[in-house]
C-alpha cells in the first residue's frame, strides 16, 4: 500500500518471499538435523528483511539503481545474501538506492526517488535511501546497506533509524556491486541497535572469495549490549561542532551528550585536523575506483546494450552513454582523469597521503578516547531538488561521514531527535559513533544504553 508513493523497492517477488518463508517455518516447527537444529536457533529464524539492489541475489533482478543493470538476473548470491539465508531470514525484496551508489539523496536512481516517510516532500538520504524508507515505514524490520562515504549512516540519520558501517574488511563483498573497492563495506539497518548486533553476527565473517576479507575470530556482536557506561572517554572533535552544522542538529546532538553524561559518560574535546579535507581527497580517491570498477560495463559482458551502434567502439560509446546517468559519468570522467598520466600524482597520489593522514588523526585521537561522537549529517533531510543544481553542495553532506572510511573505522548513526521542530513534520536527527578498527560491539552497547 505504501510503496507506490514511496518507491523504496525496486523488486518484489511474492512467490519467492512466501517459499523463503514456509521454508523457515518448516524448520522451526521440525528442528531435525544438523543445518535445522542450528537455524531454528538463531534468534533470526523466519525474520524478513530486504536487500540493497546492490547485493546480487540469484535468481532475482539485480539493478544497482542504474538502467544499465536494469534486467539484469544475478546467476549467484552475494556473500551478505547467503549469511542471511543460512540464518533462516527471509527476502522481502530490493531496495532503491541512488545509481552504483553514487549520491545523498536518492536522487541519481534510475528507477526515481525514494520519499522520506517522515516527510514525502523530503529526500530519504542517499545511497541507502530505499532501504532507510523501508524500516522507518515498517515495510521490513531490517535491511541490508552500503557505506562508501556515508550511505549507512546518512540515510539512516534522516529516517531516524540505526545504521552501521563496520570496520573494512569484517564483511565480505563478494557479490557487492563495486563502487570504490578501498571504502565499500556493508552494514545493517534496522529500529535499534540490538538489531544492527544480531544482524552484525551473521554478516561479519571470513570469505575467501575476497581479497580484503579479514580473518578473525567469530564474534557475538550483542555480547556487551548490556555493559554500562561509567567511565566510558567519548572524544568530541572540535572540526565536528564548528560552523555548518544546523543549530537543530546542534540542539539534538548536544541534548544526546548530556545523557551520555548521566548515563556516567565523560567528554573530552579531540582534534581531527585534517578532516576538512576528506571531502575533496574523498572524490579524487572514490571516482578514480570507480571509473575503474564500472569499466566492466560495456555492453559486452552482461546488462545494458545499445540498439543500434557501428562498429565495436561505438557499440562501447552507445552502452555507456545512454545506459549510465550524469552522476555516474561525472564520476567517470573525474575517476579517469585524476588517473590519467600526468595528473595522477597531481591528484591522485596526493589524496592517497591526505588519507594517511586523516587515519593518523584518528590513531591520535583515540588515545585520549574510547569512542568519537558527533553529528552524521549537517541538516536534517532536505526537500527533493535542494541540492541537485550543485554537485558541491550535495557532496558536503557527507562531510561528517566520509573520514571514518577514508580511515577504514567503524562508524554508525542512532536517532537522537528532532530537528525543524517549527514544521508540521519534525525530522529525525543522527548522532555518529566512530569507534576503534574492530570495536564494534563497544559501539553497539553505547548506542543501546542510551536507546
Ligand atoms: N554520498 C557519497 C557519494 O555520493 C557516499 C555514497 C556511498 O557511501 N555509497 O559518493
Amino acid at each position: 500500500r505504501l510503496n507506490p508513493t514511496l518507491n523504496a523497492f525496486i523488486t518484489t517477488d511474492r512467490d519467492k518471499t512466501l517459499a523463503q518463508a514456509r521454508c523457515a517455518d518448516e524448520i522451526r516447527k521440525v528442528g531435525a538435523g544438523d543445518t535445522a537444529a542450528s537455524l531454528s536457533d538463531t534468534p533470526l529464524n523466519g525474520i524478513p528483511l530486504a536487500h540493497k539492489d546492490i547485493f546480487c541475489t540469484q535468481g532475482w533482478r539485480t539493478t544497482c539503481g542504474s538502467k544499465m543493470l536494469a534486467n539484469f538476473v544475478s546467476p549467484y548470491d552475494a556473500h551478505v545474501v547467503e549469511r542471511f539465508a543460512a540464518a533462516g531470514m527471509v527476502t522481502l525484496g530490493k531496495l532503491n538506492m541512488d545509481e552504483f551508489a553514487m549520491g545523498s539523496s536518492n536522487e541519481t536512481s534510475f528507477f526515481g526517488p525514494v520519499k522520506n516517510p517522515w516527510d514525502v516532500s523530503r529526500v530519504p538520504g542517499g545511497s541507502s535511501g530505499g532501504s532507510a524508507a523501508a524500516i522507518a515505514a515498517r515495510l521490513a524490520p531490517a535491511a541490508t546497506g552500503t557505506d562508501t562515504g556515508g550511505s549507512i549512516r546518512q540515510p539512516a540519520a534522516l529516517c531516524g533509524l540505526t545504521g552501521l558501517k563496520p570496520t573494512y574488511g569484517v564483511v565480505s563483498r563478494y557479490g557487492m556491486i563495486a563502487f570504490a573497492s578501498s571504502l565499500d563495506q556493508a552494514g545493517p539497518m534496522a529500529k535499534s541497535a540490538e538489531d544492527c548486533a544480531l544482524m552484525l553476527t551473521a554478516m561479519a565473517g571470513f570469505d575467501t572469495r575476497d581479497s580484503t576479507s579479514l580473518e578473525r575470530p567469530a564474534e557475538d556482536y550483542s555480547r556487551h549490549l548490556n555493559q554500562p557506561l561509567t567511565g566510558l572517554k567519548i572524544g568530541l572533535p572540535k572540526e565536528f561542532f564548528g560552523d555548518g552544522m544546523d543549530t537543530d542538529v546542534r540542539a539534538a546532538v548536544e541534548a544526546a551528550l548530556a545523557e551520555y553524561r548521566k548515563l556516567g559518560a565523560t567528554t573530552v574535546e579531540v582534534s581531527l585536523p585534517h578532516s576538512e579535507l576528506s571531502v575533496p581527497a574523498y572524490y579524487v580517491i572514490a571516482p578514480a575506483e570507480a571509473s575503474s570498477n564500472l569499466s566492466r560495463f560495456d555492453g559486452v559482458r552482461y546488462g545494458y546494450r545499445a540498439p543500434d551502434y557501428g562498429d565495436l567502439a561505438d557499440m562501447y560509446s552507445k552502452t555507456r552513454a545512454q545506459g549510465f546517468g550524469a552522476e555516474v559519468k561525472r564520476r567517470i570522467l573525474i575517476g579517469t582523469y585524476v588517473l590519467s598520466h600526468g595528473y595522477y600524482d597531481a591528484y591522485y597520489l596526493k589524496a592517497q597521503k591526505i588519507r594517511r593522514l586523516i587515519a593518523a588523526d584518528f590513531t591520535e585521537a583515540f588515545t585520549q578516547c574510547d569512542v568519537i561522537m558527533g553529528p552524521t549529517s549537517p541538516s536534517v533531510a532536505f526537500a527533493f531538488g535542494a541540492k541537485n543544481a550543485d554537485p558541491v553542495q550535495m557532496y558536503l553532506s557527507d562531510i561528517y561521514t566520509i573520514s571514518t572510511n577514508l580511515a577504514g573505522l567503524p562508524g554508525m548513526s542512532l536517532p537522537c531527535g528532532f530537528g525543524n521542530a517549527q514544521l508540521p513534520n519534525p525530522m529525525p536527527v543522527g548522532l555518529q559513533i566512530i569507534g576503534r578498527w574492530f570495536d564494534e560491539a563497544r559501539m553497539l552497547n553505547v548506542a543501546h544504553q542510551y536507546q
